[in-house]
């Protein structure tokens, strides 16, 4: 195991390749390479996202809040959180995928469809500005963003 037993890593001194290192080592020790096909490490990724959206199950955003202030609450947000990393670093490994190469990808192709301008404040998909655009076009066209 490559994680030194006398530190803690953090966020700001651990790389993503550090991670993908580490949770492929603990499987190769342990031989589960064998089972660590992308399909079944992509079910394991929504198992995982599943298990953090039941913390949070029948719970307002204030009780979510309240619940992340108390350490046991917190530690459990933080193992799910863990999981879900666990599995999607073993899956990008697996599938050969840079993901800081994909997510610089991402990010650029999402700040095409979310132009500042536009989606600054709202939360609606991108389809939605464009069919604003549309009725901006049509003479005597009305968009929600016309305040009249
Ligand atoms: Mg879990």
């Amino acid at each position: 195991m490559s994680i030194p037993n006398d530190a803690t890593p953090c966020d700001n001194e651990t790389t993503l390749a550090d991670v993908k290192r580490w949770v492929k080592e603990f499987s190769v020790a342990r031989e589960w390479e064998r089972f660590h096909f992308p399909k079944e490490l992509a079910v394991a990724l929504a198992i995982e996202a599943a298990e953090v959206m039941e913390l949070g199950r029948f719970k307002s955003h204030a009780d979510v809040a309240d619940a992340l202030r108390h350490p046991e609450h917190r530690r459990a947000w933080a193992h799910e959180l863990a999981d879900c990393l666990w599995a999607l670093v073993r899956l990008a490994d697996v599938c050969g995928i840079d993901l800081a190469s994909a997510l610089d990808e991402k990010l650029k192709l999402a700040d095409r469809k979310y132009p500042v301008d536009q989606s600054k404040g709202r939360h609606d998909k991108y389809t939605a500005y464009q069919e604003e655009e549309k009725l901006d076009l049509v003479p005597g066209g009305i968009s929600s963003r016309d305040p009249n």
